[in-house]
């Protein structure tokens, strides 16, 4: 195969990328060339879960984005991290494996989505999974995701799990079986206490096929088009430019920023916004970048009696050592756990028929999530509402490829965001103080007990809230106005180009997106596979 000329050209090799180059190559019949403007994975921080906070922040592994300056934040530019180089987000990810509710699926398909249905998407689930449980009804085994079970109890977990039932939540150990709703630990897309990325799940297996070239530091920077076909696309590699043709199809898995932003630098987007920025216009698709939607988190910090915080690990280098040890020599404990040990999925909205927040309880605390720990025993309620009704915004500021989009998520700009954000916070205060947790407790570190009243706890969401990293939904799948691609992931109204990635969802998941990335790819190359079979 010349790298010049190729069946399938794939843009970003990250969650979903890396499925899409392992699965178009699988049958030996089309050569794929996967273009990834990151490096390699070749940094041993990425591979070990507790690594989370040294990506977090990384000038070569995260695009280390911020929003522009929201005005329902008080102006807060907010810290987006994206993920760099192979396996993409799902390289700095941190590794809860969670699938979302049936009724988030079963929506697509009532919004005219045929085949996305929770029936249909299952399979797919199923089919990419390795769950070290084995497989069930729910389950898959044998797949190349490796989802497995943190492997040992927390004393404060455990305790957190007793508030929640004091409070009337279930204990659940299976956030993706047959009910989301309760407490317990989550799984973790770890494998064997090792990171499983999409990079080490999909693309690794598949490197020796000679039918798949990867090329990486390869920015692509513009789609090339025939008339109204996508034929090709422009990259940046060491300075130079290049082209690669390809035969069949170019599918983006830039991720749900730039995916938007490759398409509007090349004259995808609305025409009137496209042209005041001097760009040409290939095709007017109004929705191009719109009806974004992210997982704002409220994080509340506790101060801990005890001394068993991953904070107290790593004050004495005789606890890290041990950390370290337990690793080498079990692959457990917390350097093998991202950052997050459990969860809990509830409701508090009278109006919703399932749970509209998800907890991540931390036995950490930080002032910012992956930055230092504290230098007291502490621990992290992070709360967020999973349906969220605001919507943002990606549009490219500048024709120049290499500079960041203009991301506005307008968190909070929707009434019942903000309703749900008091209730969740004063929800959190509730759990806290529930009698499992009176010997583990002692003081909330934020909000802290001077914001009180519905104003100031709304107005400390505006000042403190930050993205829990669910970016989705800027080239959404559908059939109305704003919808880029229909129900096969093809752009609309042009031809030879697919979107595949975190933004076509319509609506964001009940839960963390990793899972569902995967899936949607693992059925979009099912569905260009049958397209080509059928040409
Ligand atoms: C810090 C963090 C923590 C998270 N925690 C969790 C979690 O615990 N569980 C969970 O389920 N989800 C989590 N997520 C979310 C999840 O990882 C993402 O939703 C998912 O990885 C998105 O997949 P994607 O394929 O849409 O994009 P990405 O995985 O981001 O892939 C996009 C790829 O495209 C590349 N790219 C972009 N532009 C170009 C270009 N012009 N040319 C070439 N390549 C390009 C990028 O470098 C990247 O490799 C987290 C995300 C982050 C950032």
């Amino acid at each position: 195969m010349s790298a010049r000329t190729c069946d399938f050209v794939v843009v970003g090799a990250g969650s979903a990328g890396c499925v899409l180059a392992n699965r178009l190559s699988e049958n030996g019949r089309h050569s794929v060339l996967l273009l990834e403007a990151g490096p390699a994975d070749r940094y041993l921080w990425i591979h070990i879960p507790i690594g989370y906070a040294k990506t977090m922040f990384h000038p070569v592994y995260n695009w280390g984005y911020y929003t522009d300056p929201d005005p329902n934040m008080n102006n807060r530019k907010i810290y987006w991290p994206r993920g760099r180089g192979l396996g993409g987000s799902s390289s700095i990810n941190g590794l809860i494996y969670v699938r979302g509710q049936a009724e988030d699926y079963d929506a697509w398909a009532q919004a005219g989505n045929a085949g996305w249905a929770w029936k249909d998407v299952l399979p797919y689930f199923i089919k990419c999974e390795h769950n070290t449980r084995g497989a069930s009804e729910y389950h898959g085994s044998g797949g190349p995701l490796w989802a497995s079970d943190i492997g040992e109890e927390h004393e404060l977990m455990e305790a957190i799990i007793r508030a929640a039932n004091e409070r009337g939540v279930p204990r659940n150990d299976d956030f993706n079986g047959a009910k989301q709703e309760g407490v317990g630990y989550y799984q973790l897309f770890t494998r064997e206490g090792w990171r499983c990325s999409t990079s080490v799940a999909y693309l690794k297996p598949a490197r020796g096929r000679p039918n798949l070239h990867v090329e990486t530091g390869a920015h692509a920077t513009g789609i090339i088009f025939e008339g109204s076909r996508a034929v090709g696309i422009r990259y940046l590699k060491d300075g130079q430019e290049h082209e690669v043709r390809a035969a069949r199809e170019v599918v983006l898995s830039a991720g749900a920023l730039q995916s938007p932003q490759l398409l509007q630098l090349s004259g995808v987007g609305d025409a009137e916004r496209l042209k005041a920025l001097g760009i040409a216009v290939t095709h007017h698709l109004p929705g191009v970048g719109e009806n974004l939607q992210d997982h704002l988190q409220l994080r509340l910090m506790y101060k801990v009696k005890k001394p068993i915080t991953t904070n107290d690990d790593l004050q004495s280098w005789w606890r890290q050592f041990k950390m370290g040890w337990k690793w080498i020599t079990e692959r457990r404990g917390p350097l093998a756990i991202g950052i997050n040990q459990g969860g809990m999925f509830t409701r508090i909205l009278p109006e919703s028929a399932s749970p509209d927040i998800q907890f991540h309880f931390a036995s950490v605390s930080a002032e910012m999530a992956g930055a230092k720990p504290h230098p007291w025993s502490g621990c992290t309620f992070s709360v967020c509402q999973l349906r969220p009704h605001s919507r943002g915004t990606v549009f490219v500021k500048s024709r120049d490829p290499l500079a960041a989009p203009g991301m506005m998520p307008n968190y909070l700009s929707h009434e019942t965001d903000r309703r749900c954000a008091v209730a969740s916070i004063k929800y959190a205060r509730h759990l806290a103080s529930a009698p499992a947790l009176a010997d583990y407790i002692s003081e909330e570190y934020r909000p802290g007990p001077a914001t009180v009243g519905d104003e100031e706890i709304l107005d400390w969401a505006r000042n403190y809230g930050a993205t829990i990293f669910h970016p989705s939904g800027t080239c959404k799948m559908g059939d109305d106005a704003l919808a880029v691609v229909d129900s096969r992931l093809r752009v609309h109204g042009l031809a030879g180009l697919r979107v595949v990635d975190c933004s076509i969802m319509p609506t964001l998941v009940s839960g963390n997106t990793n899972a569902p990335v995967v899936m949607i790819a693992e059925k979009a190359s099912d569905l260009i596979l049958e397209d080509q079979a059928g040409r």
